[in-house]
């Protein structure tokens, strides 16, 4: 997340890893794998409420620490991509895996957003057109800038991937609203 002035200068940010929840849903998916063969359907059942209340935990503790620091940092609005780009980030998986990372990311949308409205904070959605493409610096894109978790631009941007697509998120609301 990268908090922004009105003037587009980044005031603070925070990053959120997702090698933990990765770790542990891969960890399931072997278990569920172990059991699809010996059919045993409850215990597949469970493992799949259990994960999916690790999940949800994780979430409620990601947008707390969210809504935390947009509060710090008096924020009026959050802007977030609408979610068709995170179902095309995650193209490489499998459906079924594809459809429990959508399902996980809509979920930390709905619950940073109610979070965020008990804060009397506006919540906004763009189109993610381009947001991990885009230089954040010299807005020039060129997919191939980006190159896993790393973001690097012949203008001398060299960043975390994440950060440049939040910048540019930011930046992509601030043009609309002068527009
Ligand atoms: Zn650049």
């Amino acid at each position: 997340a990268s908090v922004k002035n009105p003037q587009g200068k980044e005031i603070n940010r925070q990053f959120h890893n997702g090698k933990q929840a990765g770790f542990i849903r891969k960890k399931y998916r072997m278990l569920r794998r172990k059991l699809g063969q010996s059919k045993k359907v409850k215990a597949i059942k469970n493992i799949n409420d259990k994960e999916q209340r690790w999940m949800t935990d994780l979430n409620h503790k990601i947008s707390r620490q969210l809504i935390n620091l947009a509060v710090q940092e008096q924020v009026g609005t959050i802007i977030m991509e609408n979610l068709e780009n995170i179902r095309n980030t995650a193209k490489s998986i499998n459906r079924a895996d594809r459809n429990i990372h959508s399902w996980i990311f809509y979920q930390l949308q709905q619950f940073i957003q109610y979070k965020a409205e008990l804060a009397g904070i506006k919540v906004e959605y763009i189109n993610p057109k381009y947001t991990s493409q885009s230089c954040s610096k010299c807005n020039k894109i060129k997919k191939s800038n980006r190159k896993a978790n790393l973001y690097s631009c012949e203008c001398g941007n060299h960043i975390h991937s994440d950060l440049n697509a939040s910048r540019n998120i930011a930046n992509k609301y601030l043009e609309q609203q002068s527009a």
